[in-house]
């Protein structure tokens, strides 16, 4: 056996901010803050006080793989955490403020959280569970000095006090790239949330990844603005593929109205950026009531759920944006695909392109996926045969935190709980989440082909479309519409725009309107608390 003669050097999350610093010094961060202004500084700034951070961790007696907990939007503070929490050695848990306070409680004993971190907004929270909260010692608030705000109900520590007491004066130390670096759980739709544990390595590795040109094409030309939270999966890895391209950052805080988002991405000639499918919506609704363009914006990341295509439609030919279609999961750190275009596709038609682009596209290299039929046996890669989509690489989950829910691998494959089909160019499509598949006469509806459908009608602003049970066929498709402010159309008109898109059988079985559809903590419809809000619906079809 020969080894190799290259360096041992461990993948560290601390070298990406060394590097930002190094090569990208006077690169700006900028965030909208919580006290309301804009904040400006650079990569040299920010690895200064995450030095300083550091040194306060250690005062607080923060070891290493000790867990850190934040409830913070995006912005420079959170960034600095980022850094010096998991360069130090610590593990740093972003919590999910829209969360419940229970459940928040919940995950920070479960995490043993020994310090939380954060904003203002957030305070009621903070009041609600920390008597609740047995591991944490220090609630720092992410704030200067004068801003503090008075409560009895916590002792608070100030966040740029301790900054500012302490030197940055600090070496990140070296140590095993396998060791833990950052925490998310899951939303815990179906019992308890599950923690996906991270590492050095895995998150180097899936920062690499997420910048080729296939997937986000990042590079030191780019200006980013992740709408995507930083307590979702990591805002998806851009906080660190940012500081390893040395591309510019543009935090938005708490302000995801549409014209909050919109004046940011002008003012600080945002190229890229990255949301949820409702994110955009709000940002969409918002330019074409006022008659908006984007001026530098050239592409964005939509993923978390399926990008209906009428928007992608609308961003590529209308506003000459670039939709990256991708798909993940927190236990995926959460990249696994993007549908970027091959070679062959640049010639077709925009409309042949775009349904390429509406599939959830090729694995990143790293990641490895299949689709299993019922049997477990592998199903082919025709674009038609659908089954269990399974996955592995070095950025996916191989146990939950303190082994949660036993062992979740099915030999050696992750199965993600999504049902896909894969076509012969690897580009994979997700039909449904497993427990959203309405089974109607023994054959499977994708709820999302019609929620797509349904999106394409000028007059709808959200659908949802779920399974209600129905005594012949066991579940039928029931369609749940938000309209769009003074748009009109009735039930027969929207069942009517179905025809000849899908097979007859598939077609919604009744349509309802409602004011707005239930959203999860990430931003997601909630299709549970609507099928548990039309359980004893009655479909005229049962009359
Ligand atoms: P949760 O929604 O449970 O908090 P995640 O944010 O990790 O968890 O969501 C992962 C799931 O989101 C995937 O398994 C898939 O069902 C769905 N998802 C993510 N991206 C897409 C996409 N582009 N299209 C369709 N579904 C998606």
């Amino acid at each position: 056996m020969l080894h190799g003669l290259m360096m041992q050097m461990p993948l560290l999350i601390s070298a990406l901010i060394k590097h930002a610093d190094r090569h990208h010094g006077d690169t700006e961060i900028v965030s909208r803050r919580v006290e309301g202004d804009i904040h400006r500084y650079t990569y040299r700034h920010l690895h200064r006080r995450a030095r300083q951070m550091a040194n306060a961790l250690a005062s607080l007696g923060i070891r290493m793989s000790d867990r850190v907990a934040t409830l913070a939007w995006n912005g420079y503070r959170h960034l600095e955490l980022y850094y010096a929490v998991s360069g130090s050695g610590a593990v740093l848990h972003t919590i999910n403020p829209r969360l419940h306070p229970e459940q928040i409680a919940w995950i920070a004993n479960h995490a043993e959280d020994r310090a939380l971190f954060f904003d203002l907004t957030f305070l009621p929270i903070v009041e609600a569970v920390a008597p609740h909260c047995r591991s944490i010692r220090h609630w720092v608030a992410m704030i200067d000095k004068e801003k503090m705000p008075a409560t009895s109900k916590v002792s608070l520590l100030c966040y740029e006090d301790l900054i500012n007491s302490h030197s940055d004066d600090y070496e990140w130390p070296e140590f095993d790239e396998n060791l833990a670096s950052s925490l998310c759980y899951t939303s815990g739709t179906t019992g308890n949330p599950k923690g996906a544990l991270y590492s050095h390595r895995s998150t180097i590795l899936h920062t690499y990844a997420i910048a080729l040109p296939d997937s986000l094409s990042l590079s030191a030309r780019d200006v980013v603005l992740p709408v995507v939270p930083m307590f979702h999966v990591n805002a998806w890895g851009l906080p660190y593929a940012a500081t390893m391209t040395g591309a510019k950052m543009v935090m938005p805080g708490g302000q995801l109205d549409g014209k909050s988002l919109y004046e940011l991405f002008e003012q600080e000639r945002v190229t890229v950026s990255a949301g949820v499918p409702t994110v955009w919506q709000g940002l969409l609704a918002y330019t074409e009531a006022s008659g908006l363009k984007f001026s530098t914006m050239n592409r964005t990341v939509i993923g978390g759920s399926a990008c209906p295509p009428a928007m992608i439609k609308l961003f590529q030919e209308k506003y000459g944006v670039q939709v990256l279609h991708a798909w993940g999961m927190t236990e995926m750190s959460p990249v696994g695909t993007v549908a970027t275009l091959k070679a062959k596709h640049l010639a077709l038609p925009p409309q042949q392109r775009e349904a390429v682009q509406q599939k959830q596209g090729r694995v990143v290299f790293g990641v490895d996926m299949k689709i299993v039929g019922d049997d477990g046996g592998e199903l082919p890669w025709d674009g038609k045969a659908f089954g269990d989509l399974l996955v592995r690489g070095p950025w996916v989950v191989r146990e939950y935190f303190k082994g949660e829910g036993g062992n979740p691998l099915r030999n050696g494959w992750f199965p993600t709980g999504d049902v896909a089909t894969i076509d012969a160019d690897g580009y994979m499509q997700i039909t449904d989440r497993s427990k959203d598949v309405i089974k109607s006469g023994g054959e499977w509806i994708s709820s999302i082909e019609l929620e797509n459908i349904a999106m394409a009608h000028p007059a709808v602003a959200m659908a949802a479309c779920i399974a209600v049970k129905h005594p012949k066929w066991d579940e039928r498709p029931l369609l749940v519409v938000v309209k769009k402010p003074n748009a009109q159309v009735t039930r027969e008109e929207l069942l009517a725009h179905f025809e000849g898109k899908v097979a007859k059988w598939q077609i919604p079985d009744d349509v309802v309107f409602v004011e707005s559809i239930p959203l999860g903590a990430t931003g997601k419809m909630l299709k549970t608390k609507l099928r548990e809000q039309f359980r004893d619906y009655k479909l005229p079809s049962v009359a």
